[in-house]
């Protein structure tokens, strides 16, 4: 049960003064996900980017155009439009010492205007200055108040992300009524964190940022905004430790390998495992044969040999008597995965099951029938696996394989099937670990870095636009020697025309001098019309292909040796190893160039060095991880909601592991959170939504 003395904060957005539907839905849209309701608590921590200062004056005359200025005016004169021209705007003229400004208005009304801007009165008038023929004018301002007054209002304002409706007035007045029903709540960060990161109350936080006396009080790397970080961190970090400790309160087995089904497959396999495989191996192995049950993630790109790894555990199980199940995220996958480990399985006599939507009546009966008397030693499927009336005689193992589609708690749920299961996420994701922790929990790492199985190594140069020339007789000696190239042409930030225009005007440069060996492929063609275009690469029609970025995805060319990048200064780093990644997958040696134009920005220039040092995916994630933040890496752009709301990975990563020790250590001398610090922590848990893991505490 919520603490009742949260539930001002949880109230219905309407119950603020000056909030109606129509609003609450502006607030619903800025301030939640779809589907969630939006409560008075999320006003408190919708935290704002900026300020506008008015307490710096500024003059008519020297005002920049486009800038937001106060001035301090006398009002001269009120100019309505005349009755026949209606749509004409209401202007003001006020002046001071150095000239005079046009306040514009529209569709104004004389009556109210004369009352805003009384004539012969000094005003504080706020806003953007445009000058249009030698004149100023401003067009509502945002702020006018007699000066008399102005001493007593706040003249610096905090600016919030807002949306398409909505007005500052409006939200900033809603959330000052937030902060007034702001309870005083226990204090859950621990006093010695709190003192050395100079953290003040929440209450104090909170109020310091809504009510900025200085843009240092906005400082992402200030101590206000520090301590709503950390809450965030410390309830997130909380959450997982419960989980955690929920799932490691059921004794988990010992599964302890005998050699009897993976040295023959070790035998079966066409190649040597690699190092970082055997590392893996003997980690999930450990794990398996320890008394807790295992939660553990397997790291590596695309190609880097996970299945294999996954498939010397499920035989360790068998052979200790236990079942697997691999789950996949589709169907497909699912069919993909056993029709490349059956033939192994067959090998080493181990019985392996493809269970999907497809198998109906006897077959799915007697399929069902085999893995409930525990004559499958490995089943493979999708989420089906979990379904009601598939009975496992003894899941031991359950390995997901997965590009973050379910979240921890489903994850965990899992294994519920099984008697204490040991669990086993494999992701080709390369997330940093300082982030496995945010996206996938409290979780043991086993990582499979350096190149996928069979890669060669990619040479990479960065080389200056000005040497176009030069690149491009290479090109042709390349193109006679045999070899196949992309050509990749600069994204454009403008629109998608103008990316398009720049590839078709690259593709008619190289046409006269490769001729027909050019192809071109981008966005807008149609997807017949690409795949012609790659079937003509691919099978050497043409030799030179110039591409938007299109070849990003899913393009398999193993004869292509050669990727040339234009503009690489304005690409992310992790575009840029996605698209180097279309080299080095066949025989030959392969090089990258990185075209840039100078001079380069710092970040670009960091960028680029990355690409010349590393091919690992991790260290680039990593790099990229410092460079650009969290949002991207997590994917969480498309869902247009960061995976935090407060923390910046930028400002606050080293926040993230104190949070995490911080809540080890709580959970290990207070278990169900029932001390008085523990009871703060549990309203924690809830003003950042975190119920289900409150649940999780069995007094809950
Ligand atoms: P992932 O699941 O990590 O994307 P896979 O397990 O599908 O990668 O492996 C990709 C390919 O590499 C497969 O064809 C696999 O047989 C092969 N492979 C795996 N390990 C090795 C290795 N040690 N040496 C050579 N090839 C390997
Ligand atoms: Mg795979």
């Amino acid at each position: 049960m919520r603490p009742s003395i949260l539930d001002p904060l949880f109230a219905a957005v309407t119950t603020l003064e000056g909030v109606g539907p129509k609003v609450a839905g502006l607030f619903q849209t800025l301030l939640v996900r779809p589907g969630e309701t939006v409560r008075v608590r999320d006003l408190l921590f919708h935290l704002p980017t900026g300020l506008i200062d008015r307490r710096k004056r500024a003059e008519i005359a020297t005002a920049p155009e486009g800038s937001i200025v106060t001035l301090t005016v006398r009002i001269d004169r009120h100019q309505a439009p005349g009755r026949a021209q209606r749509s004409a705007p209401y202007r003001v003229f006020a002046q001071d010492e150095t000239g005079e400004i046009a306040l514009t208005y529209f569709r104004a009304q004389s009556g109210w205007m004369e009352k805003l801007l009384p004539v012969g009165e000094t005003m504080i008038v706020s806003g953007k200055v445009e000058w249009f023929n030698g004149r100023p004018s401003m067009v509502h301002p945002d702020f006018v108040a007699p000066l008399a007054e102005a001493e007593t209002l706040s003249l610096v304002e905090p600016i919030y992300p807002m949306t398409a409706g909505l007005s500052g007035k409006v939200l900033r007045k809603a959330i000052a009524q937030a902060l007034k029903r702001l309870p005083t709540l226990g204090e859950w960060i621990e006093p010695g964190v709190a003192a050395r990161q100079s953290f003040s109350s929440l209450t104090e936080s909170l109020k310091r940022l809504h009510d900025p006396a200085d843009a240092v009080d906005l400082d992402p790397e200030g101590a206000a905004m520090r301590r709503l970080a950390y809450d965030e961190f410390l309830a997130s970090q909380l959450a997982l430790a419960l989980s955690r400790q929920n799932m490691r309160a059921v004794r988990g087995r010992v599964m302890r390998g005998t050699g009897g089904f993976s040295n023959k497959l070790r035998a079966a396999l066409p190649f040597r495992l690699t190092e970082a495989q055997e590392t893996a191996i003997a980690e999930i192995a450990a794990d398996m044969a320890a008394e807790d049950r295992m939660l553990r993630l397997l790291q590596g790109d695309v190609g880097a040999g996970k299945t294999v790894v996954a498939l010397m555990a499920m035989a360790i199980a068998a052979e200790s008597g236990a079942q697997s199940a691999l789950l996949a995220p589709t169907e497909i996958l699912a069919r993909q995965h056993y029709d490349g480990l059956s033939k192994l399985c067959d090998a080493a006599g181990l019985s392996i099951t493809l269970l999907t939507g497809r198998d109906t009546g006897r077959v799915r009966t007697e399929k069902l029938a085999a893995l409930a008397e525990g004559r499958t030693d490995i089943i493979i499927g999708t989420h089906a696996l979990f379904q009601e009336g598939v009975e496992y005689r003894d899941l031991g193992l359950v390995i997901v394989d997965e590009q973050h589609r379910f979240g921890v708690h489903q994850r965990l749920s899992l294994t519920r099937k099984g008697r204490a299961s040991d669990l086993l996420v494999m992701t080709a994701t390369p997330i940093p670990r300082t982030l496995v922790l945010s996206a996938f929990g409290d979780m043991d790492v086993s990582r499979l870095s350096g190149k996928p199985a069979g890669r060669k190594p990619i040479t990479t140069v960065a080389v200056p636009m000005e040497r176009l020339g030069a690149i491009v007789e290479r090109a042709g000696q390349a193109i006679a020697a045999g070899d196949r190239i992309y050509w990749v042409c600069p994204l454009v930030e403008e629109s998608e025309k103008s990316d398009l225009m720049a590839a078709e005007e690259r593709c008619r440069q190289l046409r006269e001098v490769f001729g027909d060996a050019v192809g071109l492929v981008h966005g807008r063609m149609s997807g017949e019309e690409k795949d012609a275009a790659m079937a003509d690469f691919k099978a050497g029609r043409t030799r030179l292909v110039v591409a938007t970025t299109v070849i990003e995805v899913g393009v398999d060319v193993p004869d292509a040796s050669i990727i040339v990048i234009e503009h690489a200064e304005r690409f992310g780093l992790s575009q840029l190893h996605q698209l180097r990644g279309r080299v080095g997958r066949g025989e030959k040696a392969s090089s990258c160039v990185l075209l840039y134009r100078a001079p380069l920005g710092e970040t670009a220039a960091a960028r680029l060095a990355v690409m010349r040092e590393t091919e690992d995916g991790f260290r680039i994630a990593e790099e990229d991880l410092k460079l650009r933040g969290e949002g991207d890496l997590l994917g969480t752009q498309q869902s247009g909601m960061p995976f935090f709301r407060i923390a910046k990975m930028e400002h606050h990563m080293d926040l993230m592991e104190i949070a995490r020790d911080d809540a080890r250590l709580v959970l290990a001398k207070d278990p169900e959170l029932k001390s008085e610090r523990g009871e703060a922590l549990r309203a924690l848990l809830y003003l950042f939504g975190k119920d289900e893991a409150v649940r999780l505490l069995r007094s809950g």
